[in-house]
């Protein structure tokens, strides 16, 4: 068998959850959405199930599979995608819809369900994705309050840069939130991972961990709490073939990388078929038997290449760490222009095995 595998922890997982309850004191939707970000939806569903007070998904379906395996907590659609023939089915499912426009509002009113949702009204607080603006939201909330087609309401308004906390950016998102918001009874949800670490004031009555769910910090600096997490994917493989090469030699597809020195490679049975990124650069970290080294020339589809030189005990057969405990998906990610949540989110053949 191919040695690339991804192994989950699962109380890793739970680990993360309860930092996300500890740091906020509230009410914490575990986010699950893209297959909990590569991770596995219902394996991650299933270890939470215990003690998540809801889960967060963005389409219908993700929402029904939960459902479908036996998970009763509330589930919170955050991208408020559907269709309005779609209500009937959230309300029997009882999910609870996040309404972020017009054409909405409407369908709500005009839809027939047999009895009340939970909404939670999206109020866009300046990062201009989606919600209601600052000067209709007050109105639009207080037409939802009195309608026979909520039950309960929930603000929520999402964060730009909440992992950047030297913008004032989350400051000033919060302001415009407290103001549209004055006044307006019922609960609040503000934060995502970042929001959650950084930011206890915005805290709310529900937070929506993600990222952090997973064990990867939001953060590009050592942020004290995140120092905590712990890594839930371990992406590991095994050196299959070695090769001695002399100086001045190309390797790989557009020679990217030539040896300054003799040199042994190792090739790794990982690929950009398996999710690693084709992007990373000469020089990504890579583990080998536990030892940073260094990735060099493209990565192919199903292999790459990683220098083996000054790791003299290792070879053919050596353990190889993509990402997880020791070396962090975040930095990795860094040097392929992207982020940890699409190095997860793009997994793809690697079989996950669960722990
Ligand atoms: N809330 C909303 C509305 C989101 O779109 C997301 C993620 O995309 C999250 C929460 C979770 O964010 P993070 O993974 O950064 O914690």
């Amino acid at each position: 068998m191919r040695p690339a595998r991804a192994l989950i922890d699962l109380s890793a997982l739970r680990h993360n959850y309860r930092l996300a309850k500890r740091l906020s004191g509230c009410r914490a939707l575990a986010v699950v959405k893209a297959n909990a970000y590569g991770h596995g939806a219902l394996e991650c569903a299933a270890a939470l199930a215990d003690e998540a007070d809801g889960f967060a998904v963005s389409a219908i379906e993700e929402a029904l599979e939960l459902r479908e395996a036996g998970h009763r907590q509330p589930i919170v659609l955050l991208e408020g995608w559907f269709e309005a023939s779609e209500l009937g089915l959230i309300c029997r499912h009882d999910l609870w819809p996040v309404i972020h426009h017009h054409g909405q509002l409407q369908d709500l009113e005009q839809a027939d369900i047999a009895r009340p949702l939970h909404v939670w009204l999206k109020l866009d607080s300046g990062m201009h994705r989606t919600g209601f603006s600052p000067a209709e939201y007050p109105h639009i909330w207080r037409q939802l309050q009195a309608s026979a087609k909520v039950a309960e309401l929930t603000s929520i308004t999402h964060f730009s840069r909440a992992d950047e906390p030297e913008t004032g950016r989350t400051e000033q998102q919060l302001d415009v939130f407290r103001q549209a918001t004055s006044g307006l009874q019922g609960n609040t949800s503000l934060c995502n991972s970042a929001g959650v670490l950084a930011w206890p004031q915005a805290h709310g009555n529900w937070v929506r961990p993600g990222i952090m769910l997973y064990g990867a910090t939001p953060f590009a600096f050592a942020q004290p709490q995140a120092a905590d997490l712990r890594p839930v994917m371990q992406l590991d493989s095994r050196v299959i073939a070695v090769h001695q090469i002399g100086p001045g030699e190309p390797v790989g597809y557009g020679s990217r990388f030539t040896t300054r020195r003799a040199s042994r490679l190792g090739l790794v049975a990982m690929g950009y078929a398996d999710g690693y990124p084709r992007h990373a650069v000469d020089g990504t970290p890579v583990l080998v038997d536990g030892q940073r080294t260094a990735l060099v020339g493209r990565v192919s589809m199903d292999m790459l290449t990683v220098d083996l030189t000054d790791l003299p005990a290792s070879g053919l057969g050596s353990h190889v760490r993509l990402w997880g405990t020791g070396l962090d998906a975040g930095e990795v990610a860094s040097h392929a222009g992207t982020i940890s949540y699409q190095l997860f989110c793009n997994l793809n053949r690697v079989p996950r095995h669960y722990q």
